[in-house]
């Protein structure tokens, strides 16, 4: 009770100040099962109320695929509702849509207990789970997408026709380059890097790492925002795993890192290029869990399309260092000075994409790196070289072995993997399971071309 008094006086003094600035509204946004973003918007008169008691969401959004097919599982029922709460915490007006602010939010049951659904408590109490451990978790999720001319012709123009990394690229979209910047950084969103990438008209963002929640909702609000500043620059993008085919796609690759007392576990040790034992685990768990990873990481039919040895996608289940072609890189910044190590130092995982819920991703990953912690297996030799360029018997001897090459094979690994379906919970994983092979039977005979006309406009 006092807890919903706090919240809505939270909410009250919060709408009053929105509304001195101009906002009118705010969205509150989830991220549902197919990483499609979803929200319900609260007129800032009545953020009061939302704070307290959250808005009215059914649990069939659960269900709901990527093209907005509802899969036939028990959390379709009708009858039911959930309370979306924003996080007025994470609340910010939106610089590249005046007039709206945004927040993430938590969704509950109506009785006050968390709805098991949540991807966003989930992954909250995964970070509290390895903080009893005494390790705090940071991430960060990588963004390319690419920049097409407005109108859905069947074959929409790149806009940016320059080289890939190229600085005339850039003339081409430097007033929108610009301005999602300036958008970016009044919103409060540390930028790391902005640079365009190797696929026609494909750009790239990362940010500063955060605790993973942060992580999460600033890679729900990057997207959000290079989506409304494009769009008041006439322009369209899109963040599908594929969008060219063949060709480079669009990764969302993962950065993670955990520290003790203050140090980063992936720097500083006795083991290969600074890492812990604790690192080591941590890897091993993640690396042996790659397959059942990728249904989370890489949900969707297009992921596969993107999933293609050569294309730094990472699709060989192996780590090394700073090898762009592992699904497991292990970056360490500048080992030559131990204070920038101890900073940068971190796993990146590139087999994902960005049609995952990061959310989900990123609980998956905990509860998987969780799992090597408990299990403490050996690591493998790093791979230096691009392992599709080895021979059978030595991938087979080095341990290296390609992921899967169609998302039914993820979803059968997930569906026996433990540590991340126990992590997730009954309610989750038959959700993810029920809507994984809806989706695999509804495009079991559709081309390349029309997977990705069915997903480009949806990511
Ligand atoms: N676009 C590539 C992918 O699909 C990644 C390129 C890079 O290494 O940043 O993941
Ligand atoms: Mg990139």
């Amino acid at each position: 009770m006092a807890d919903e008094r706090e919240r809505a006086e939270h909410g009250r003094r919060l709408g009053e100040e929105l509304a001195s600035k101009d906002v009118t509204a705010v969205a509150v946004t989830f991220v549902d099962n197919s990483g499609i973003t979803r929200f319900k918007g609260v007129p800032v008169g009545v953020l009061k109320r939302a704070a307290a008691f959250g808005v009215g969401a059914t649990p069939v959004f659960d269900a709901f695929g990527a093209d907005d097919l509802i899969a036939d599982t028990p959390i379709a029922n009708p009858a039911g509702d959930l309370r979306l709460r924003p996080d007025l915490d994470r609340l910010v007006p939106l610089a590249g849509q005046p007039g709206w602010a945004w927040a993430p939010g938590d969704r509950y049951a109506q009785d006050g207990s968390a709805h098991p659904g949540c991807a966003r408590l989930l992954l909250g109490r995964m970070v509290e789970r390895l903080a009893g451990r005494g390790l705090v978790a940071s991430a960060g999720i990588e963004l390319e997408w690419v920049i097409f001319q407005e109108g859905h012709g069947d074959e929409p123009e790149p806009v940016a026709t320059g080289p890939a990394y190229g600085l005339g690229r850039l003339v081409e979209v430097s007033d929108y380059a610009a301005d999602l910047l300036r958008a970016l950084a009044a919103q409060g969103v540390q930028v790391a890097q902005f640079h365009p990438e190797y696929a026609a008209s494909q750009f790239e963002l990362s940010v500063a790492p955060a605790d993973p929640v942060a992580a999460a909702d600033t890679s729900v609000l990057v997207r959000s925002t290079i989506r409304a500043v494009a769009a008041r620059h006439g322009l369209l993008v899109s963040f599908a795993p594929t969008v060219y085919h063949p060709g480079v796609g669009n990764g969302g690759h993962v950065h993670l890192s955990l520290a003790r007392d203050g140090r980063n576990v992936f720097a500083g040790g006795p083991g290969p290029h600074g890492l812990t034992p604790e690192a080591e685990a941590f890897t091993a768990g993640i690396l042996a869990r790659l397959p059942a990873l990728l249904a989370v990481g890489a949900p969707s039919v297009a992921s596969y399309l993107r999933l293609l040895p050569s294309h730094w996608a990472g699709v060989y289940a192996c780590w090394g260092w700073e090898n762009r072609e592992a699904a497991l890189r292990l970056v360490t910044g500048s080992a030559a000075e131990a204070a920038e190590s101890d900073r940068a130092a971190n796993l990146e995982i590139k087999c994902f994409d960005l049609a995952a819920n990061p959310y989900l991703l990123l609980a998956a990953l905990l509860a998987a790196g969780s799992a090597g912690l408990d299990e403490r297996p050996a690591l493998p030799e790093p791979v230096q070289v691009n392992p599709d360029s080895l021979t059978g018997e030595e991938r087979d001897r080095l341990g290296v072995t390609r992921l899967p090459t169609e998302l039914a094979a993820s979803v059968e690994a997930f569906a026996k993997e433990a540590a991340i379906t126990d992590a997730l919970g009954p309610v989750l994983t038959e959700t993810l399971l029920a809507l994984r092979r809806a989706e695999i039977d509804k495009y079991t005979n559709a081309t390349p071309q029309e997977i990705i006309a069915a997903t480009r406009w949806r990511y």
